[in-house]
C-alpha cells in the first residue's frame, strides 16, 4: 500500500516536502503525475514543479532514477524491496487547480503533489499530513473531506483513501481559517474561509444549508456523501471554483461575502451563492454521473468528449435556479442573472462558428486557451449550454403540458448512467425513452447547430418578456432595462486602460472597429483630434450619429496610424428580462414560497 507524507516545509520558498513509501515495487518501478486535474480541461503539466527526486531503500542506499518523459520517472534496481521516494513541490499557484504555500496558508490538490505508483493506482493508500516545520501565521489546522484514520485535534495525522483517484480528489487547506458548520438532510457540511475577511458566518451557514437541502432533495436519491466541505480562499479580487467528490475549492473576493447585518443580497454575494450552488450540484453531475470516457480518467493526456455541455451547461442552469428555489434570491434577481447570461452568449459572434458539442470537444485547446479572438471564434459550453438547458426545460414543460420538465430528464440520466457513465450520444437516447414528447429537433438545434435558440417566444409563455438593446457601455453586464440605450453608436470593441489612451482588448467581428481595421493591442489616443482614454471612449463615440465619419488616431506598437471610421448603431446584444405574469412564471420557476 503506498503511503504518502506531506509537509509544508518551506513557506518562504513555497515548497512542500513529500515522501512516498512504496511497498512491493516492480524491479523497475514507474511513478507518474497527472498532466491535468479533473474539472479543468487543460494540460497543465503539474510535474514541472517537482524538484530533487531521490529514492532510497530500507538500507538507506540510494536507488537510480531515470526520467522517462515530462511526468514519469522510473526507480531502478529495487529488487522488489520497499523504497522511499522523496521530493519537493514548488507551490505558488493561487488558483483552485494546483498548490499554494506561504506563511498565511497551505493549499494543495493531490494531482499537483502526489506521484502515482504505476500498477498500484487501484490499491488503498494513506497520507500523513504534517504540521508546518517553519514559523507561520496563527494556529494552523487541517480542513479536508479525506477520511480520517488517526488525527490530532487540529487535523494533522493520517488519512485513508480507497485508491489514487480518491487521494487526488480531496483538496486540503491548512491555515488559521474561519470555520462554520451546518447539517442538511442528515449530511454534515463545513465552511472554511481562509484569508482576511469580516464575513457573517451565521448568514453563510443559513443560506448554504438551504441550497444544499434543495439540491439533495432535487436528485431524489440518498445523498452520495456523508460529509462535505466548502473551502474558500478569500482574496481582494478574483473568483473561481473546482468541484470534488465531497468538497469544493473556491476563490472569492472579500467584498462578495455577506457582512454582519446585511439585508438581502448584493451582486457579489449572488455570484458567490451561485458558485457554491454550481460546485455542489457537480457532486452528482460530473463527480458521480460522468462522461463514459472519464471512467476511469486518463490523466496523462487529453480526454475528449462532446458532453461537457451537459456537465457544465446543465449545472450552470441549475446553479442560480437552485439558489432561487432554495429561497435565497427573488424571482426578479434570478431573471437579472439570467439576462446577464443571455447577454454574455449573444455578445459573442463566435456562437455562429461553433456548436456547443464542438466547444466541448475542443475545450482543451480553445475554451481553456482563449485569446483576443475568442469571442469571435468560439462559444462557451457553460453559458450557451445553460441557455440550451433553459430551452430544453421550457420545451419539455410546454410540449408535455406541464407534466414533465428538465428535472425529470436529469434524474433519468442519473438513474440510467450513474454507474456506467454517459455514452457520447446518451442524452437524446435517454430523453427519447423517458420524456413524453419528441425532442429530436431540440437536440439537433441546440447541440449541433449554431443557430440562436428561440427563447423569447418560450419565455413569453412563462410570463417573462425579453428586451434587447445597445448597452451604454460594453462593460455593462446586462440585466437592467435602464442600461439599454436604443440607437446609440458604438465602436463594438472592448478597451482597457493604457497610459497613452484606450488600449483595444477585443474587436467584435462585424463591428465599426472591425470594418475600420482597428485591432487588438492598438492604443487609440484621439477621436476627431480630441484625446481619449478607456474610461471616456464609449461615451465620446456615442455622441456621433449614424454615418458620421470619425478620425481615429492610434498607435500600433510604436507606429502612429490614422483610420477613418463610419459611425453605426451598436448591435442589440444586451438583454433585460421582465417578469410580466408571476403565476405563469411559477409554472417554470417552481418557487417554494412565491416571493412578494
Ligand atoms: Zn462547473
Amino acid at each position: 500500500m503506498p503511503s504518502y507524507s506531506i509537509t509544508p516545509a518551506d513557506p518562504s520558498g513555497h515548497l512542500f516536502r513529500v515522501e512516498l513509501r512504496v511497498e512491493n515495487p516492480a524491479d523497475e518501478q514507474q511513478l507518474w503525475l497527472p498532466a491535468w486535474i479533473p474539472g479543468s480541461y487543460m494540460i497543465r503539466d503539474f510535474a514541472r514543479h517537482l524538484l530533487s527526486l531521490r529514492a532510497t531503500n530500507d538500507n538507506n542506499s540510494e536507488l537510480q532514477i531515470d526520467q522517462l518523459d515530462k511526468q514519469t520517472w522510473q526507480v531502478n534496481g529495487t529488487q522488489g524491496r520497499n523504497f522511499t521516494l522523496s521530493y519537493d513541490v514548488y507551490a505558488w499557484d493561487l488558483s483552485v487547480r494546483a498548490a499554494y504555500l506561504d506563511q498565511a496558508r497551505a493549499f494543495y490538490n493531490g494531482s499537483s503533489v502526489f506521484l502515482a505508483v504505476k500498477g498500484q493506482e487501484d490499491q488503498p493508500c494513506s497520507v500523513r499530513i504534517q504540521p508546518p516545520t517553519a514559523s507561520v501565521d496563527g494556529r494552523w489546522r487541517v480542513a479536508t473531506s479525506l477520511t480520517q484514520q488517526t488525527v490530532d485535534a487540529d487535523g494533522f495525522g493520517v488519512y485513508h483513501c480507497g485508491d489514487y483517484d480518491e487521494l487526488i480528489d480531496h483538496p486540503v487547506e491548512i491555515s488559521d481559517f474561519a470555520h462554520g458548520e451546518f447539517m442538511a438532510e442528515g449530511v454534515r457540511h463545513e465552511i472554511v474561509l481562509s484569508g482576511r475577511h469580516r464575513a457573517d458566518m451565521a448568514r453563510l451557514e443559513q443560506d448554504l444549508a438551504k441550497i444544499c437541502q434543495h439540491h439533495i432533495r432535487f436528485w431524489q436519491v440518498p445523498a452520495p456523501i456523508s460529509h462535505y466541505v466548502f473551502m474558500t480562499a478569500v482574496l481582494g479580487s478574483g473568483a473561481g471554483g473546482l468541484e470534488h467528490r465531497a468538497s469544493t475549492a473556491l476563490m472569492t473576493s472579500r467584498d462578495s461575502l455577506p457582512m454582519p447585518g446585511m439585508q438581502g443580497t448584493t451582486d457579489g454575494y449572488r455570484d458567490y451563492l451561485g458558485l457554491c450552488s454550481h460546485e455542489y450540484f457537480h457532486t452528482w453531475n460530473v463527480k458521480r454521473l460522468k462522461p463514459r470516457v472519464f471512467m476511469p480518467y486518463q490523466l496523462v493526456e487529453e480526454s475528449y468528449t462532446e458532453l461537457l455541455w451537459w456537465f457544465e451547461g446543465i449545472t450552470s442552469y441549475y446553479d442560480d435556479l437552485g439558489v432561487l428555489r432554495a429561497g435565497c434570491i427573488s424571482a426578479e434577481e434570478y431573471l437579472e442573472r439570467l439576462s446577464q447570461l443571455m447577454t454574455r452568449v449573444v455578445r459573442g459572434p463566435g456562437r455562429f462558428r461553433q456548436s456547443i458539442a464542438e466547444s466541448s470537444f475542443n475545450a482543451w485547446t480553445k475554451f481553456y486557451k482563449q485569446d483576443e479572438n475568442a469571442s469571435n471564434a468560439i462559444v462557451s459550453y457553460y453559458t450557451k449550454g445553460a441557455l440550451f438547458a433553459l430551452y430544453l426545460d421550457l420545451i419539455i414543460r410546454t410540449r408535455t403540458e406541464g407534466k414533465q420538465s428538465l428535472d425529470d430528464l436529469v434524474r433519468a440520466v442519473w438513474q440510467r448512467h450513474a454507474d456506467d457513465g454517459v455514452p457520447e450520444q446518451g442524452i437524446p437516447t435517454v430523453a427519447a425513452e423517458v420524456i413524453q414528447c419528441d425532442l429530436s429537433d431540440a437536440f439537433a438545434l441546440g447541440l449541433y447547430s449554431t443557430d440562436d435558440l428561440p427563447l423569447a417566444d418560450l419565455l413569453a409563455q412563462f410570463g417573462v418578456s425579453v428586451t434587447w438593446g445597445t448597452p451604454d457601455s460594453l462593460k455593462r453586464a446586462g440585466g437592467q432595462l435602464s442600461h439599454l440605450k436604443p440607437g446609440r453608436c458604438s465602436l463594438g470593441a472592448q478597451f482597457e486602460a493604457h497610459p497613452q489612451g484606450a488600449r483595444v482588448r477585443v474587436v467584435i467581428n462585424g463591428s465599426v472597429a472591425h470594418k475600420a481595421g482597428i485591432s487588438t493591442g492598438d492604443v487609440i489616443i484621439a477621436l476627431d483630434q480630441i484625446q481619449t482614454d478607456a474610461a471616456r471612449i464609449d461615451e465620446q463615440f456615442a455622441q456621433y450619429s449614424i454615418g458620421d465619419r470619425v478620425d481615429v488616431h492610434l498607435f500600433r506598437r510604436d507606429e502612429l496610424r490614422h483610420h477613418v471610421v463610419t459611425a453605426e448603431v451598436g448591435a442589440d446584444t444586451t438583454c433585460a428580462l421582465t417578469l410580466q405574469d408571476r403565476a405563469a412564471a411559477q409554472r417554470w420557476l417552481d418557487l417554494a414560497t412565491p416571493t412578494a
